[in-house]
């Protein structure tokens, strides 16, 4: 089972890209929107535009890093295991 799940949210994020070099593994700007999308991560739609990506994973490595650089707190990590919000 996996330990922490990570969101985007859409709305919030700017783009710029502050995640995206801090953790370019997993970060990276959407050709469609410009905004930072999770490689490899789940799609929320709504009314045919991605609201939201989310991708559940065993270690976050670079991601929390990239989550706390956020200026505009797009990024949410959950550790599933005891459901508390890290950021
Ligand atoms: S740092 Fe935040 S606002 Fe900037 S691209 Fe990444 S998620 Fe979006």
């Amino acid at each position: 089972m996996s330990k922490f799940r990570v969101e985007i949210d859409k709305n919030a994020c700017q783009g710029f890209g502050a995640c995206v070099e801090l953790c370019s593994q997993f970060f990276q700007l959407s050709d469609v929107d410009g905004k930072s999308s999770i490689k490899g991560a789940n799609k929320i739609m709504k009314e045919n535009q991605v609201v939201a990506e989310t991708l559940e994973l065993d270690e976050l490595e670079c991601i929390r890093e990239a989550a706390e650089a956020c200026p505009f707190n797009a990024i949410h990590i959950v550790n599933l295991e005891t459901n508390e919000k890290l950021i």
